[in-house]
């Protein structure tokens, strides 16, 4: 159910909706996956979780974020802090006067300034947030999730084999691993990603994807998701 595909009539028949809003980032992932990796995934995780929840659509994904670490390389769209929080705020706005019960925000673009400034719009709006960088979600991802060392590395580029394939370039097999602790990178002061490390815009071990983890992951990442819709939408 994805609400761009009802017309008006068919949204005014549902009952007591909840609204998933899949949110990422247009900004270079490594050589080999798409700009638009992480809307991609949030995409995966609400249209699966749809189909587990009573009178639950899915949004159309609004594709920029607060991204600033990729800004050098080519294809890299970033929005400031104030214009992300005016747009959540503006469709919870919105789906509030439409009688939605609830907007769940879904993000898998985890630069800080947009995860603070999902979280505190999101409170500010009465809409959920799905923080899976809190520690009992990340817990249940991946080890190369959970190190942090995993951006267009094995975690991401296993759920693009998984759902688009097509779009990850096969020189993916070639990439050699490139470990970088991007937590401890960020909390060192480096803004960006050849400062960390990653002068092709990735790091963990892209060649080690698989489509089956990534199926598994996406298994893993949709049980998060309406475990917090069940429990507080
Ligand atoms: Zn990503």
């Amino acid at each position: 159910m994805r609400l761009a595909e009802l017309t008006s009539p068919q949204v005014e028949k549902l009952v007591d909706p909840i609204a998933l809003w899949p949110v990422g980032a247009v900004e270079p992932h490594g050589p080999h996956a798409p700009l638009g990796t992480d809307t991609l995934i949030s995409v995966g995780m609400c249209e699966r979780a749809a189909g587990r929840l009573d009178s639950a659509v899915v949004l159309p994904p609004l594709p920029f974020g607060v991204t600033r670490y990729g800004a050098a390389f080519a294809g890299a769209i970033g929005i400031s802090e104030a214009t992300l929080r005016a747009v959540v705020l503006d469709v919870a706005t919105a789906l509030d006067r439409h009688g939605f019960r609830r907007l769940v925000i879904v993000n898998n673009h985890f630069e800080p300034e947009q995860v603070a400034t999902l979280r505190s719009a999101a409170a500010e709006a009465g809409a959920l947030y799905l923080d899976l960088v809190r520690r009992r979600n990340a817990q249940r991802l991946t080890d190369e999730f959970r190190r942090g060392s995993c951006h267009a590395g094995r975690y991401e580029t296993s759920l693009m084999l998984a759902d688009a394939p097509q779009l990850v370039d096969p020189e993916v097999a070639s990439l050699p691993s490139n470990e970088v602790d991007m937590p401890a990178a960020m909390a060192a002061g480096r803004t960006d990603f050849v400062a960390m490390g990653m002068d092709r815009a990735y790091c963990g071990a892209p060649a080690e994807a698989t489509a089956e983890e990534g199926r598994a992951t996406f298994e893993t990442l949709t049980d998060i998701l309406v475990e917090l819709v069940k429990a507080q939408a």
